[in-house]
């Protein structure tokens, strides 16, 4: 397990890996933030694929190609709009991690990095995110040899420092 989950700043859409995922909207349809970043730098393709998706719940995660990224795939996932804790988030936020995993897994996806999903616009908070973060990948990847290599990607130094100490601090 020892160095399979990696903490890093930077934009995600520039990574060379087999799946970037997207904190995308129920619709994806496209928004701003991390999803706005991917659908630029992807290019038409991606939205046109996204079409023809029917959408995603929150707390699942739905596959497409990477059209003009350095990425093979992306995974959308729809995570949950912060309510003060009372209203699930936090297993909707690790249902996303989970859903998101196994996807990139059942497509031979050996590296995949994650954006801090729903702690822009949808207002989670950051430390607890990003302990659900960490906790719900390390659990997934005990258990599963695919992907090999996560990175969980964050944008700023609040995010990283943040995400640095949830995973020293992971049991
Ligand atoms: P949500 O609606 O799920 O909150 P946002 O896109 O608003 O999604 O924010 C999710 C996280 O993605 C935030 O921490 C934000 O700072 C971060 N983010 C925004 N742009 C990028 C990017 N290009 N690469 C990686 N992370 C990004």
């Amino acid at each position: 397990m020892d160095g399979r989950i990696e903490v890093i700043e930077g934009d995600i859409t520039k990574l060379q890996v087999d799946a970037i995922v997207n904190a995308a909207n129920s619709s994806l349809l496209g928004g701003g933030g991390v999803d706005g970043a991917i659908h630029r730098a992807a290019g038409p393709g991606l939205l046109e694929e996204c079409r023809t998706l029917g959408g995603c719940q929150t707390g699942d995660a739905k596959l497409t190609r990477g059209y003009n990224l350095p990425a093979k795939y992306v995974i959308h996932t729809v995570g949950p709009v912060w309510c003060g804790g009372t209203r699930g988030e936090e297993k909707l936020l690790e249902s996303c991690y989970r859903r998101s995993l196994e996807i990139a897994g059942a497509n031979d996806c050996r590296t995949v990095a994650f954006p801090a999903i729903s702690t822009g616009v949808y207002g989670y908070p950051m430390d607890l995110a990003a302990d659900v973060a960490v906790r719900t990948v390390k659990s997934f990847l005990k258990d599963h040899d695919k992907p090999r290599k996560v990175y969980l990607v964050c944008f700023g130094q609040q995010a990283f420092s943040e995400f640095q100490r949830a995973l020293a601090s992971a049991v």
